[in-house]
């Protein structure tokens, strides 16, 4: 069975019912969005101040391959199963992006019997956030054109304007643009472009903020271009854009409440990518679920050098988050993967592949422990193509590491799958206090941070850039030194180069690109091609997703 069937075969019950009994949550101070979506009121969520927190386990993975890992998957999966084992837990999870949807990686609400439902929902507009996001975002582009229109009394250069527009959608022709067209009446002409929704800032702004006057002061300190001078810079609030945006996230700031298959209650909120900004779901969210449970499962975006990292160096930081654990989750087909198995033969038994490809997983399982200082529990999402031997083989390589490993099977059996990955998992939380170490310290040089992650985390020999991203990076030091580091490079590989599987090291980061996310508060470091605006497949995932007479989605996946 497909994932959409068995998630069209849930038993949903209705969301206030369910916050109600499972989490005393009065129904006055939930929006219901239909019956199985809601929206928490951040009154509520307030309220519940000072309250203990409850224990944080991050769901990370190994560098993704085109075998598909299963973070999203596993992160159900273990909340499902600590739920059946009577720990009151919830999930927290991104909303996804309807780019990929109709793209090549199709939705993300998990998969097998670890779904979040409606599945159909949550993938196709779910709450509308994205698109008040994206709606946000483009009132503050038109203002811009707008302002320079009406005489552009801040100077604004028009040549250094940073702040492209956005939309949800995989369009590679909106790459790059030219607006003003068509005379006088319609402004200057002038090069633009298009990002994803997913990468727009405004979604980092509303992943971080803490409250809504947070977000407000967040949105009004984006730099959206520099003055003719070249250096002053033009910020949204001296538009006065930011009151109007803040005013469009109204509903968007409030945490989604759905269910997982098995009844048991996530959060679904916020959905920034984990390359040019920092790939989880919202602070708002992650704080709501430590007050409202006593366990969180959250994941954060690609593999865990790069979404653990800024999970860790730039949420938990700013956030003050304090996580007990790390599931690194691995499959032994990604593994295959980076020894080196091509996709065709990854359902094939090879040892010898799997031996050298768990190099990778070893790196990151050094990063989580060394680096992070966190306790990590390695999860092998398990698939009916692996073998006894293959198994065996990752688990004696595991303990030879002195790591625990445990073959979960939420995929194919729901919670019931993941109990012993979920034993394990409580078994570390419940005796240790939480918290983790960053892998840089707030006071390093910004050079000296891109640098120190590249070297410890990705076994980089060392950082390079043009003399002219130099500059720019001692220029911001002045004024943004104390900002954490956003790396956005290939999440293939430790390197910059896709291509190289496993666990390269010795090899040279290029910085090709510096940007400035004042709003979020980081910085970005693009290393190698960074897409913005992804494009679709020769056979988009769309042409298989249709709706029947009926009203019921199919073909989506
Ligand atoms: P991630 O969050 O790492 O991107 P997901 O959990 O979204 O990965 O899973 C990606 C895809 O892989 C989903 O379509 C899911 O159904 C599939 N998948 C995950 N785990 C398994 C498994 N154990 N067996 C088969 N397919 C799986
Ligand atoms: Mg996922």
């Amino acid at each position: 069975m497909s994932d959409i069937e068995i998630a069209q075969q849930a038993k949903m019950l209705p969301i206030i019912d369910l916050a109600a009994k499972k989490l005393a949550i009065p129904a006055e101070h939930l929006d219901p969005y239909g019956h199985y979506k809601a929206k928490v009121s951040l009154e509520y969520i307030d309220s519940l101040r000072d309250k203990q927190d409850g224990k944080l386990i991050l769901v990370t993975a190994v560098s993704p391959t085109p075998a598909g890992e299963g973070k999203t998957t596993t992160t159900v999966g273990l909340g499902d199963a600590m739920n059946r084992l009577g720990k009151s837990t919830i999930m927290c999870l991104r909303e996804p992006s309807l780019g990929p949807c109709f793209g090549m990686k199709g939705g993300a609400a998990g998969g097998g019997y670890s779904q979040v439902v409606p599945m159909e929902d949550i993938n196709l507009h779910f709450t509308g956030d994205f698109h008040a996001i994206g709606v946000a975002h483009n009132l503050l582009s038109a203002m811009i054109d707008n302002h320079i229109t009406h005489g552009n009394a801040l100077d604004i250069d028009s040549r250094r304007i940073k702040w492209k527009r956005v939309v949800d959608m995989n369009d590679r022709a909106l790459r790059e643009i030219t607006v003003g067209q068509g005379g006088p009446a319609n402004g200057y002409l002038r090069e633009d472009g298009y990002d994803i929704v997913v990468a727009s800032e405004v979604m980092a702004i509303l992943c971080l903020a803490t409250s809504r006057a947070d977000l407000k002061e967040r949105l009004g300190r984006i730099v959206v271009a520099y003055k003719t001078d070249a250096v002053t810079p033009v910020y949204a609030r001296d538009l006065r854009a930011h009151g109007a945006m803040a005013a469009l996230l109204k509903e968007a700031i409030k945490p989604n409440l759905v269910q997982t298959l098995e009844n048991n209650l996530a959060i679904i909120h916020g959905g920034p990518f984990a390359n040019i900004a920092h790939g989880c779901n919202t602070v708002t969210a992650t704080k709501a679920a430590l007050k409202l449970a006593d366990y969180t499962v959250t994941e954060a975006g690609f593999g865990a050098d790069l979404g653990a990292e800024k999970f860790i160096d730039i949420k938990c930081r700013i956030a003050g988050l304090k996580p007990s654990a790390v599931v690194l989750v691995a499959t032994v087909r990604a593994l295959k993967s980076h020894g080196g198995v091509a996709k065709a033969d990854l359902n094939n038994e090879n040892l010898q592949a799997l031996d050298a490809g768990f190099v990778n997983l070893e790196r990151h399982l050094n990063n989580i422990t060394q680096h992070y200082g966190l306790p990590c529990v390695v999860c092998i999402n398990h698939f009916t193509f692996d073998t006894e031997a293959e198994l065996a083989l990752i688990k004696d390589k595991c303990a030879a590491l002195g790591a625990k490993c445990v073959v979960s099977k939420h995929w194919a059996e729901g919670g019931s799958g993941a109990e012993e990955l979920a034993q394990e998992v409580l078994n570390i939380v419940d005796n240790r206090e939480p918290g983790c170490s960053f892998v840089y310290d707030d006071q390093l040089p910004l050079w000296d941070k891109i640098e120190t992650i590249a070297t410890k985390l990705y076994g980089a020999a060392n950082i390079t850039a043009s003399v002219k991203v130099k500059a720019e990076i001692q220029q911001l030091q002045q004024q943004y030194g104390h900002f954490p580091i956003c790396i956005a490079k290939t999440q293939m590989s430790f390197s910059t180069d896709p291509m190289a599987k496993g666990a390269p090291s010795g090899h040279t980061v290029e910085i090709t690109e510096v940007r400035l996310a004042n709003g979020a508060g980081f910085i970005v470091v693009i290393a190698g091609n960074m897409m913005t605006m992804p494009g679709l497949p020769k056979v988009p995932a769309a042409e298989r997703i249709d709706i029947t007479d009926a009203g019921v989605i199919t073909g989506l996946f």
